[in-house]
């Protein structure tokens, strides 16, 4: 039976693209008869909010979708990664002490000076094996120079990781394409979106997992943690982003389409779901859909690759639609 699950990380209010994504992941699991969960990806302290979790979860509701386990109840509780710290804290202690995982005594600072390294953070940043392989000493004196590490994997740089994704098709990748040796755990103690993520999804039995291909780099990294705990990894479907007219991926910055705005400016959940079927080339025609009635024909076999295109001024888009 599949077993899948939506993952909002309570960072901010869901727009557009957040809706395409959770509708995606809601129409695999309900089209093959399956069980969706709802975990608040709340892992890192500095950016969520408790509120923000809540409007999540009305949201969601408001747009048609369900799960069958979350925040209120469940056989895997707690829902929330905020309150799931022992686990990734044994989990990480575990790679540890089997000499998988090493201290990281680098600075974001010192990270971000380094050439070639676009963005650091959980995800992304290439790491070039800076304190691999210090000496007890060295390693001594940057303890004494009150320097916190963070908890970084070992990562074979040359293995080829493959997965056949369900709307991407067959991927390759090496980790050392994935950005090298990456962190479990930030020096500030804050556990790392890869080995939550994976953490919970082996401990939830989540079989299928379905999400942004903005994501898609990280999936070699949690191949590699399923590896490590001897878990089956997850099949996976990654879906297009959508897109603003001018090509933007969609932020904060569009709050104008959070679906906050939109509802209150309006428009109804099935104008947002026909329309976001009607991008994604899952419809002939932008007509209002219930979330129930877009599982008609659904697979994620139909869905391209490419990007979604939203037209200029999509709430007034929208309006039109309900209102002709
Ligand atoms: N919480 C993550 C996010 O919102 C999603 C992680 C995942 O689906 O693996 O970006
Ligand atoms: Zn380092």
């Amino acid at each position: 039976m599949i077993r899948a699950r939506l993952a909002p990380s309570p960072t901010g209010l869901l727009h557009l693209g957040n809706a395409w994504a959770f509708l995606a992941a809601w129409l695999g699991a309900r089209a093959a008869g399956g069980a969706l969960l709802l975990r608040l990806e709340d892992i890192d302290p500095d950016r969520s909010r408790e509120e923000y979790g809540r409007r999540i979860c009305e949201d969601l509701s408001w747009l048609g979708l369900d799960w069958d386990e979350g925040p209120d109840e469940g056989p895997y509780a707690p829902y929330r990664q905020s309150q799931r710290l022992v686990s990734y804290q044994s989990a990480a202690s575990d790679l540890e002490s089997r000499g998988l995982a090493y201290s990281c005594y680098c600075t974001r600072k010192e990270l971000r000076g380094l050439a070639g390294a676009p963005h650091v953070d959980d995800r992304g940043a290439p790491y070039p094996g800076t304190c691999r392989h210090l000496t007890p000493e060295e390693r001594a004196e940057r303890e004494a120079s009150g320097r916190r590490a963070a908890l970084r994997l070992f990562c074979p740089p040359d293995q080829v990781w493959q997965f056949n994704d369900r709307v991407f098709g067959e991927q390759r990748f090496t980790l050392a394409q994935c950005g090298g040796d990456f962190a479990l755990c930030r020096s500030d103690g804050v556990f790392a979106y890869q080995l939550a993520v994976v953490a919970d999804d082996i401990a939830m039995r989540v079989n299928q997992v379905v999400r942004g291909v903005d994501i898609l780099p990280s999936t070699p990294r949690q191949l590699y943690l399923y590896s490590l705990f001897d878990a089956p990894p997850p099949e996976y479907a990654h879906v297009p982003l959508l897109l603003d007219h001018e090509g933007e991926r969609l932020a904060k910055r569009h709050q104008s389409l959070s679906l906050h705005a939109l509802r209150e400016a309006g428009v109804l959940p099935q104008t947002v779901v026909g329309a976001i079927m009607y991008l994604a080339g899952l419809r002939e025609r932008p007509e209002p859909l219930t979330a129930r009635k877009a599982l008609s024909g659904f697979a994620f076999e139909r869905i391209r690759p490419q990007s979604l295109h939203l037209p200029r001024d999509p709430e007034r888009w929208l309006l039109a639609l309900q209102g002709g």
